[in-house]
């Protein structure tokens, strides 16, 4: 009897050593947070997750930027959009994805009465933005790439998969094209199972869940004239928040400050409002939105934004002061 029970004794003891030993050696998969940064679009872009894998979410996710560069840069010899300006004035066949783009594009530019328009690409050719070569352009040169613009012209057939442009025009994604890349990132990061991260890039700052720790992500909006300070800080959950400015592609001319948002109407880069910030659930609308916003100035931005259910905006005029919309207040501190 005595050996029975020394004998069971010793089964349970092994039984929960084996028990332990196996725990041990079946390590339960550990999270992970991971930071990684590349340039991609002309600007850093830095992505932040958390995960079991988050290093290899992360590098799909720039594949997938980089993928939607080669296809909206004007700037690349082999993208769609390059092949649309080469052959303005007739049709060119392109994908779902890039007739949906251009899409919301041109419906931001009847919502914006032409304020943000992508034919703009002749302007901003002219004032040297994507090339580098900055300089005000002559009054004829102005009026006759003035006559290149008008996002009426861009001809969208849906059925057939096709897009035509009128001969002489440009098109330019540069005011959406960033937000949209955005989003794709924010999609492939969370189909890999990511459940905490941030994409930063370039002002466009799109946040998936909650911080690591479990807190709410907070961001900051860069002050126009001092990037050590901070005008606000936003609250961010599954939003995104995207900043058009007037001080990152800028050169100073006679004491003028021209940078690279161009009024389509007068040709000239726009003046009034300093700084954009749209917060709302898509990156690629508030990017054509804070372009928009900032082309209209104070008064016509603010209306179009309380229209606009669902899309916010802080904007910053020239005199630095602070318009916050309606629908921000719980969000937002000024500082
Ligand atoms: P960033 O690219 O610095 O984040 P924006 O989103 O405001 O800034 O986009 C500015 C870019 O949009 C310009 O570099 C140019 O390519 C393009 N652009 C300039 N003016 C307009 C406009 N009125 N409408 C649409 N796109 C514009
Ligand atoms: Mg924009």
């Amino acid at each position: 009897m005595k050996h029975r029970r020394y004998l069971i004794y010793v089964l349970i003891l092994l039984a929960i050593g084996g028990l332990v030993v196996g725990a041990i050696l079946v390590k339960r998969p550990q999270s992970v947070s991971v930071s990684k940064s590349k340039f991609i679009m002309d600007t850093v872009v830095e992505i932040r997750a958390t995960g079991l894998d988050p290093e290899a979410a992360i590098d799909a996710a720039f594949l997938e930027m980089e993928r939607v560069e080669l296809v909206f840069s004007r700037h690349l010899k082999d993208s769609i959009v390059t092949k649309i300006n080469q052959q303005a004035g007739q049709w060119v066949t392109v994908t779902e994805e890039v007739l949906a783009l251009l899409g919301k594009a041109l419906h931001y530019s009847a919502l914006s009465s032409g304020a943000f328009d992508i034919t703009i690409g002749r302007l901003v050719d002219l004032w040297g933005f994507g090339t580098g070569a900055n300089q005000v352009p002559n009054e004829m040169e102005l009026r006759q790439a003035l006559g290149s613009i008008g996002y009426r012209g861009v001809e969208v057939d849906a059925n057939a998969k096709r897009v035509m442009i009128p001969a002489g025009a440009k098109i330019d994604l540069g005011g959406i094209a960033k937000g949209y890349a955005v989003d794709q990132a924010q999609k492939v990061l969370e189909a890999a199972g990511i459940k905490s991260g941030m994409i930063y890039a370039g002002g466009d700052i799109t946040t998936i869940g909650a911080k690591p720790d479990g807190s709410t992500w907070r961001v900051g909006v860069q002050h126009p004239r001092d990037s050590a300070k901070l005008i606000a800080v936003v609250e961010l959950e599954n939003k995104t928040i995207v900043t058009s400015g007037d001080y990152e592609r800028y050169f100073i001319d006679n004491g003028i400050r021209y940078h690279h948002i161009i009024n389509p109407h007068t040709g000239y880069p726009t003046q009034g409002v300093i700084s954009v910030t749209v917060y709302g659930p898509e990156a690629a609308d508030a990017d054509a939105l804070s372009t928009a916003v900032f082309v209209l100035g104070m008064e016509r931005g603010c209306e179009l934004i309380e229209s606009l259910p669902g899309y916010e905006a802080i904007i910053v005029d020239q005199s630095g002061n602070i318009w916050v919309s309606s629908g921000l207040a719980d969000e937002v501190e000024l500082r």
